[in-house]
């Protein structure tokens, strides 16, 4: 049976399950349990600006609690609303079981424009927000733990932290309560770019099975290989500038919010996030074509898609013109239920946002239990790092001599740097392992199994297995 119109995001993320689940063999009823939103609080509150009580709307939704605390993102967009919450803490249960981190799923959202707001009046809302969810145990660090989404970072996860410690003066845990801190709130090395990296791994080791690559119509390694990327945010500036920097990828497009920018040779991608900082658009940006219409980008002749901003940009409307052989999601569902049949058909090979940008979540799981275990990493590692550790003494001097004066370099100054080379080596290598384990169960699946034809189908199957032996196990 095929979609004929679109669904809204949630049904199109339990039409994409209910694939899945009908290949397997699930206890009665376990499906539809596994499937439903567990609850999902709104709230309305009013904070005093420029002089009258404004009025925002917020959701915290949990989808599964089979594993405890539930964890995913707080979203600040005006497009927020209670569909898209508890499609997107749906997703996050499945992200979790399939990288297996021990989380079951959430995700919050404030409808919200951050751009309509100065620093103090965000930072109000946040800590208001985040009052009312905390004081309902939907912040807390044994039971629900934020992290940054789209419109929220570093700076909102200070101020919902500090909060939350606030209300809680003898929980020695407290730092926990939230993942996506600053280095100097308790946060963790290499959290910012989590996701993106997370992204660049998934491709390298898609890219180290011959079978995979020939199931794309593609051949050989990540270098020269022609990227569209849409939207230079968090995750698709990281993304692109790793697999052009590190991987000799070409990012041949950029698609943004009111324009794109195209360049057969590959595109500048640092050029470019420098400009979007400073000018707020790609317009005027000294680097490749305009592109008025920054839709056409998604359907442009490319090896690799990614689409990295929001949900549902490749739908029934225009899937049957999208011409990429592989895309990734880098976003979380970039691709509705309907488009996902269209690409299918079409032989299209799609790396699943569940798996694809669980990179944000798997670093910040490594950040959670750095708060939990109140030691720094990389500290009980030390020994067995003498020798690594001799090198980056030795390319601490060599920089030393190079920069001369300009680097102020103390001993203090160098110990920290080695502390923090240390966090970011073992975050960065954990994020990798993780990648490349559940890249490996899914394909497992994938290619193991007669009825599965794609490697979406696959991620559920991973995810919903492991979702019901939880429950299984520790009795509904
Ligand atoms: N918002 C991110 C996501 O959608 C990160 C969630 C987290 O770190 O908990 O996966």
């Amino acid at each position: 049976m095929s979609i004929q119109s679109e669904p809204s995001f949630r049904d199109s993320v339990d039409l994409m399950f209910n694939r899945a689940v009908a290949l397997m063999d699930l206890p009665r009823g376990m499906e539809e349990k596994i499937r439903v939103c567990n609850a999902t609080y709104t709230v309305r509150f009013g904070v005093r600006l420029r002089g009258h009580v404004h009025t925002f709307t917020g959701y915290r939704s949990v989808h599964s609690e089979h594993m405890e605390p539930v964890k995913g993102g707080i979203r600040y967009s005006p497009a927020v609303n209670q569909n898209e919450v508890e499609a997107l803490a749906a997703l996050m249960t499945y992200k979790c079981a399939l990288v297996e981190a021990p989380f079951g799923g959430s995700k919050g959202g404030l409808c919200i424009d951050p751009r309509d707001y100065e620093e103090d009046e965000l930072e109000r809302i946040t800590r208001r927000f985040a009052y009312e969810l905390a004081k309902r145990d939907l912040i807390h660090p044994s039971q629900n733990v934020p992290a940054p989404d789209m419109g929220t970072g570093e700076r909102e996860m200070a101020w919902i932290a500090d909060q939350y410690a606030r209300m809680n003066t003898t929980d020695i845990n407290a730092r926990a309560c939230v993942t996506g801190k600053p280095i100097h709130a308790g946060g963790i090395q290499g959290r910012v770019e989590a996701t993106g990296r997370g992204v660049q791994y998934a491709l390298q080791e898609f890219f180290r099975h011959p079978e995979d690559i020939a199931a794309a119509g593609l051949s050989g390694s990540l270098d020269g290989k022609r990227i569209v990327v849409q939207g230079l945010g968090n995750v698709g500036y990281h993304a692109a500038l790793f697999l052009s920097q590190e991987d000799g990828a070409r990012i041949t497009g950029i698609a943004e919010r009111d324009g794109g920018l195209f360049d057969p040779e590959g595109l500048d991608v640092q050029a470019v996030h420098d400009w979007m900082q400073n000018h707020g658009t790609v317009r005027g940006c000294p680097v490749g074509e305009l592109v008025e219409d920054p839709n056409l980008l998604l359907e442009e002749e490319c090896d690799i898609l990614i689409p990295a901003a929001l949900e549902g940009v490749i739908n029934l409307g225009n899937a049957g013109r999208v011409q990429a052989p592989l895309i990734i999601e880098a976003a979380n569902g970039p691709i509705t239920a309907g488009a996902d049949e269209v690409l299918r058909k079409k032989g299209c090979v799609i790396i699943p946002d569940m798996y694809a940008n669980a990179g944000g979540v798997t670093v910040s799981y490594f950040e959670w239990v750095k708060n939990l275990s109140h030691i720094r990493f990389g500290r009980m590692q030390r020994r067995q790092e003498e020798a690594r550790h001799q090198l980056l003494m030795n390319e601490l001097e060599r920089l030393d001599r190079y920069m001369g004066d300009a680097w102020s370099m103390t001993p203090d100054f160098k110990q920290k740097y080695l502390r923090g080379a240390d966090e970011l080596e073992l975050v960065r290598s954990g994020l990798d392992d993780t990648m490349r384990t559940a890249y490996q169960s899914m394909r497992a699946v994938w290619h193991g199994r007669a009825d599965v034809h794609d490697l979406r189908t696959a991620a559920y199957l991973v995810a919903i297995e492991r979702v019901a032996r939880s429950y299984h196990a520790k009795g509904l």
